[in-house]
């Protein structure tokens, strides 16, 4: 694959970089060509493998002459790709200052950072904002949203994008306007959360077990696999604003891991609707 790497030297927004490179590759009609990518940029090899103690690694020096990427495959194929993007990232962004001698060495909690503070910090949510943008651009993404937030529209997107389900759900919180929160849970117990511009707090942290008041916790509990419909429920079991309208919906997949979404309806005028207001949440946005 052409690409021209000095077309994209000296950009450091990772967003712009993203751009940059869609620009080069054109209309991309399937999933983002990862591999093939990184190939294209300097990147002497790709190495997926189950590899121990961490997610990804990235060998290269600091004037980036040229690098090798490893990619964990332990948790699958479609997150293996995001960790490519990842270290392809740190990679491009000549800014981000090698971890090691050898290059860049990533985690899983690393794959999950949006916080901007300590540089160390702020490197990884860059690489992670390349990630997202040059595998899910808005443009292949959008498309695939239903009118109202579904969780029906994750699946859509692994296979258009063959993306994680996890990262197709944080792109979606990220990229509609409703007030969303998506909670990660495993046997009960929440592992992790984020929540979109304008969701409230959550109350629960992590370790916590799922709110009992929760439709979460009941199918959860029942164990019965497969996605519920979003139906109202107690603000007060998610959040700190018991006042404000909340609708959950609950996937639970294989060994009980869980995801549930949370919809916050924080309008002004909600308190003044009847029940009615929003009755095509329990319906299929579309088959
Ligand atoms: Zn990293």
């Amino acid at each position: 694959m052409a690409l021209d790497r000095i077309d994209l030297a000296d950009i450091h927004a990772p967003d712009r970089l993203a751009t940059r490179l869609h620009a080069q590759l054109g209309p991309v009609t399937s999933a983002v060509p990862i591999v093939e990518i990184a190939l294209g940029l300097d990147i002497s090899d790709v190495r997926i493998d189950n590899f121990d103690g961490f997610e990804g690694m990235l060998l290269t020096d600091r004037v980036r002459s040229d690098g090798v990427i490893l990619a964990n495959c332990r948790h699958g194929d479609q997150r293996a790709r995001f960790t490519i993007a990842h270290e392809l990232g740190h990679f491009l962004l000549e800014r981000h200052e090698v971890s090691s001698e050898t290059g860049f060495r990533c985690t899983t909690r690393d794959m999950r950072e949006t916080r901007e503070g300590r540089r160390e910090l702020r490197q990884e949510a860059e690489a992670n904002r390349f990630a997202i943008e040059l595998l899910a651009p808005s443009s292949m993404f959008d498309r695939h949203l239903s009118c109202d937030p579904h969780l029906r529209d994750v699946q859509h997107l692994r296979r258009a994008l063959d993306l994680s389900g996890e990262a197709c759900i944080r792109r979606m919180v990220e990229r509609r306007d409703e007030p969303l929160a998506a909670i990660w849970s495993h046997e009960g117990r929440i592992r992790y959360s984020i929540r979109g511009d304008g969701f409230p707090h959550l109350a629960p942290k992590k370790n916590d077990p799922l709110p009992k008041i929760s439709q979460a916790f009941d199918v959860v509990s029942k164990g019965v696999r497969g996605i519920t419909t979003f139906r109202e429920t107690h603000a007060a079991a998610w959040t700190h604003r018991p006042e404000i309208e909340l609708f959950e919906q609950t996937r639970v997949g294989r060994d009980r891991h869980a995801v549930t979404l949370l919809w916050a309806d924080l309008s002004p005028e909600a308190d003044d609707e009847d029940d009615g207001a929003l009755p095509e949440l329990g319906e299929p946005g579309f088959r």
